[in-house]
């Protein structure tokens, strides 16, 4: 599958649209102050009210981080953006800005751990949760209750890569009220637009694909200017995970390379991903594509670079493949130019309810070229 990202995209990324700066210069300034002095009493005080719109102090918006949500917001198709200080704080000013005492979130797809993670937290404050086992419509919407407030999903999620029929779900949630929020971080803006599907809310862990670099950690929320108001409000001014000028400045910076670092992550892993499913040491590879998804061509433009595959064998041989490893290194995290490998267990799962196939590892395939990494694997599997 080659593939093509939308031209628009591109010039965004690229930034050629953006109104430059002073003196021509292709990035804003890093507007590393945490306050900004307005004129007069009253300006102070309508900026105060419109704090998502005016910088009175970087809590809430600043200068630099502002140019990057308007480049997100534009990627997604979305009308507002809301950066945050990482992934996680976008999800939890999300979640917990819908969410009250009494209300349901159901999960659907293979969710990163620390979101299951913060529902459990939220059980405290009277807010329930659970997991759709099934991926398509009909068994997901059976898992809906009435006091279902959010429908989350992951799409592909990050370890299995399996796709739900999102347009089918955001119709549905929303014939039911139900706010549905996508976890795009492993596809980003450029691959799929979850908003285009019908999807209210639109999640990205920025320290993956969009930084780039394995240099950053960062999050943002894409939406409706209701929604994403709501969230500033509920969420963002009040938890406090506002993303540092600095970090902003430099997802923009990755901004510019990220259709041509995910051209490599999508041909280099495919490439890989399809020698490893003739070799004999691998039972099975996760790789939408290679699994003949036909959700792939409806509502994403190509995969990214990551994928995984399971051992003929057990976790123990997991652990020895994965420390064999010379070029990819053995860290948690993704999307940066150096290629990663994770394994899907960190004790065995022998001692745990196993959800992940016991000898799963997780390669993020990054910018070193496929017959290194090709070379590395086949070592590794001995
Ligand atoms: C990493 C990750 C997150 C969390 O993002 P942080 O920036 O690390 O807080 C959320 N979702 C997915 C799928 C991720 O891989």
């Amino acid at each position: 599958m080659t593939l093509q990202f939308d031209p628009q995209d591109e010039l965004v990324c690229i930034g050629s649209h953006r109104p430059l700066a002073d003196g021509g210069s292709v990035l804003p300034p890093i507007a590393q102050a945490s306050l900004f002095r307005q004129p007069d009493m009253e300006t102070l005080f309508d900026g105060l009210s419109r704090e998502h719109q005016v910088a009175v102090y970087s809590r809430g918006t600043n200068p630099t981080l502002s140019v990057l949500e308007d480049a997100l917001a534009r990627l997604e198709r979305g009308e507002a953006c809301k950066g945050f200080a990482s992934g996680m704080g976008a999800i939890a000013a999300s979640l917990t800005a819908f969410l009250e005492s009494g209300d349901h979130v159901l999960f659907a797809g293979t969710i990163y751990g620390p979101t299951i993670e913060l529902a459990q937290r939220l059980e405290g404050y009277g807010v329930s949760w659970s997991r759709a086992e099934a991926t398509d419509l009909d068994g997901i919407a059976a898992q809906l209750r009435p006091e279902t407030r959010v429908l989350y999903m992951e799409s592909p999620g990050s370890m299995l890569f399996g796709l739900l029929p999102v347009a089918d779900l955001a119709t549905m949630a929303r014939d039911r009220g139900i706010i549905t929020m996508l976890d795009n971080s492993v596809a980003t803006p450029l691959l799929q637009k979850p908003l285009e599907l019908g999807v209210d809310l639109v999640l990205h862990s920025c320290s993956k694909y969009i930084g780039g670099h394995s240099d950053l950690v960062g999050g943002a929320v894409v939406g409706s200017v209701e929604h994403i108001e709501r969230i500033f409000r509920k969420g963002l001014l009040l938890l406090g995970a506002a993303m540092p000028p600095l970090t902003a400045w430099l997802c923009l910076r990755g901004l510019m390379t990220l259709p041509v670092r995910l051209a490599k992550h999508h041909a280099d892993a495919l490439s890989l991903a399809s020698w490893l499913a003739e070799h004999p040491r691998v039972r099975r590879v996760f790789h939408p594509a290679l699994t003949n998804d036909p959700l792939l061509a409806r509502q994403m433009r190509g995969h990214s670079g990551l994928f995984s595959f399971e051992l003929d064998d057990g976790f123990a041989d997991a652990i020895v493949v994965a420390d064999r490893l010379r070029t990819f290194g053995r860290a948690v995290s993704w999307g940066g130019p150096e290629s990663l490998v994770m394994t899907g267990h960190k004790v065995d799962p022998a001692e745990a309810a196993p959800a992940l196939p016991a000898s799963l590892l997780r390669l993020s395939v990054g910018l070193e070229g496929v017959a290194t990494l090709q070379e590395d694997l086949g070592r590794a599997l001995g």
